[in-house]
């Protein structure tokens, strides 16, 4: 139970810095000092106005010094952090809570990007990957060789869908981001767990197109859908709740 109140004490400011990297990362910006200066006026910020959470609703989501509108996106990485640690609380305890975790806040950095740029950066799939790989062998032995299996499937079927999509359209409906990002989770959820990943992943994809549809902001076939923060979503998912279909439980 300690460890749990550690992880949700953690969670506003770990997702603070999830936060930073997800807007700096593709831009290949410095993130080494955390969110230091205002983007907008270039204010160095002082520490009170770095609290994750707390600063936001104190400033009204507003730079102290030059009034621009600030981080309502961080505000949203620091929350979903604080609902990871909660969610994984509730399910597991102990070490596999800190691996919990840290896959989760892995996945909300991930889907955080692909949101932003539609983009899913290696840096970020293949350590999740490797992780994934060394928590089944560390934790899971016996079952260890269902968990490569399931890297390698996950990464050949969205690879293939990818490849046959572009042959067929010529041009890029799905990324190799997506098939990697799979790969990734079927490192932790093992094979039995990848098609309830790709069915919630689907669902909530789909999900995301109505309510944008029916919003007035029609969705064209040739939109780039961030499907990977519904792949990301479903991969929490059955990590937490485990496969829907019983016999690949
Ligand atoms: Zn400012």
């Amino acid at each position: 139970m300690p460890m749990f109140w550690i992880m949700l004490a953690a969670s506003p400011f770990i997702g603070s810095f999830l936060g930073v990297l997800a807007l700096r990362l593709p831009e290949g910006r410095s993130f080494a000092v955390s969110r230091s200066a205002c983007d907008h006026c270039g204010h160095v910020l002082a520490a009170r106005d770095l609290v994750p959470i707390a600063s936001f609703l104190a400033l009204r989501g507003r730079c102290r010094y030059c009034h621009a509108p600030i981080g309502g996106f961080v505000l949203v990485i620091e929350l979903a952090a604080m609902l990871v640690a909660g969610s994984a609380g509730m399910q597991v305890s102990g070490w596999i809570l800190v691996a919990s975790c840290l896959l989760g806040w892995m996945l909300l950095l991930l889907a955080a990007i692909d949101w932003r740029v539609q983009l899913l950066p290696d840096v970020l799939t293949l350590p999740l990957l490797m992780a994934g790989l060394a928590v089944a062998y560390f934790v899971l032995r016996e079952t260890w060789s269902d968990h490569l299996i399931g890297a390698v499937a996950g990464f050949a079927v969205l690879g293939a869908i990818a490849l046959l999509y572009r042959r067929l359209r010529h041009r890029e409906g799905l990324g190799l981001g997506d098939a990697k990002l799979l790969a990734a989770l079927g490192a932790w959820v093992a094979w039995q767990g990848l098609p309830t990943v790709v069915l919630w992943g689907s669902m909530l994809g789909l999900v995301f197109a109505l309510v944008r549809s029916m919003t007035g902001r029609g969705v064209q076939w040739s939109d780039r859908i961030p499907f990977g923060v519904f792949l990301a979503a479903g991969g929490w998912l059955v990590w937490l709740y485990g496969p829907l279909m019983p016999a690949l439980r």
